[in-house]
């Protein structure tokens, strides 16, 4: 097979100006990828396409639009197709987490300030998280999928979290909002598979990014936090990952290597998710 059989293939990557789905984004481009950087944050999106056309001289789109507001991804299909064509793949990576639906204590003992347990979170808060990550990955799968189902061929790669599988303390609302992503991701497969369209999930381990640092690095000291220290030694590998680590997932998942794969969602984790922590 020639380098993946990529070439030419038009992407769409949501939150694409973000830590993890830029380099996603570049990992597509340096495979002849045509990419769409779909993302809130038009200048963001503007400057990982313009890095992309100098660096990998593969056609590259910075596009402003919410994963949440099905207009505004309508009109970026629109102009995905007057510059590009019809969409091959969808990475679905725009999400995260919220303080406000986080917990301050992890295990609660009942003396503590209920503000600072699960009575302390904000309904708000679970909307946001759950809005981001599940309608988020669900409203761009509407706008997008129907070129797929067109061309009878096109895959969908959902991002999910190594809390999808078992939750993590404090964070209450991503890691069931995660969940449901799993949940979906194969609800979906099983929905498309007469149609040429796989639909499939990353579940990536722990990366220091700016959605989690608030939780893994000490602001003031600069050290990492007792939960970032439990992370690393609940990681058989000992360490966090990097974004271009889950760049061969991705590759196998969008390329014809994963023909006969849909519905499941790949662990990239150094171990996490093996480890009962003894
Ligand atoms: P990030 O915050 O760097 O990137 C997210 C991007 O999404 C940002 O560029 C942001 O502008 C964009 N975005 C936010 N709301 C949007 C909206 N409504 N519409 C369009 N774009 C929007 O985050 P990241 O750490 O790179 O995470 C990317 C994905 O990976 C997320 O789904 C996250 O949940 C998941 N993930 C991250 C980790 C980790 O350790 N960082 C682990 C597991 C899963």
């Amino acid at each position: 097979m020639n380098d993946f059989n990529l070439k030419d293939k038009v992407a769409v990557i949501t939150g694409g100006a973000g830590v993890i789905c830029s380099v996603m984004a570049k990992s597509l481009a340096a495979h002849g990828v045509k990419t769409v950087i779909l993302d809130l944050n038009k200048d963001a999106a503007t400057k990982v396409a313009l890095e992309i056309e100098k660096e990998y001289k593969t056609s590259s789109l910075g596009l402003s639009a919410s994963v949440l507001d099905k207009s505004s991804l309508e009109a970026a299909k629109k102009e995905v197709h007057e510059k590009f064509g019809p969409i091959d793949i969808l990475v679905n990576g725009a999400g995260g987490n919220s303080p406000s639906a986080t917990t301050k204590v992890e295990k609660m003992e009942g003396s503590e300030n209920p503000e600072d347990t699960f009575f302390g979170l904000q309904i708000e808060g679970f909307d946001k998280v759950f809005d981001l990550n599940f309608k988020g990955t669900i409203i761009p799968s509407m706008v997008f999928g129907p070129d797929m189902v067109k061309k009878k061929s096109g895959v969908i790669i959902n991002i999910s979290s190594m809390n999808s599988y078992r939750p993590l303390t404090k964070i209450a609302a991503y890691s069931a909002a995660k969940a449901a992503i799993n949940n979906f991701t194969q609800w979906l497969a099983v929905h498309f598979s007469k149609t040429g369209v796989r639909v499939n999930a990353i579940a990536p381990g722990f990366l220091l990014t700016n959605q989690n640092r608030f939780l893994l690095v000490d602001e003031k000291t600069g050290e990492s936090t007792p939960r970032g220290r439990k992370i690393i030694s609940n990681t058989p590998m000992e360490r966090y990952g990097t974004p271009g680590e889950l760049t061969g997932t991705l590759l196998y998942l969008a390329s014809d290597l994963s023909k006969f794969v849909t519905g499941i969602v790949i662990p990239v984790d150094g171990g996490f998710s093996a480890y009962s922590g003894v």
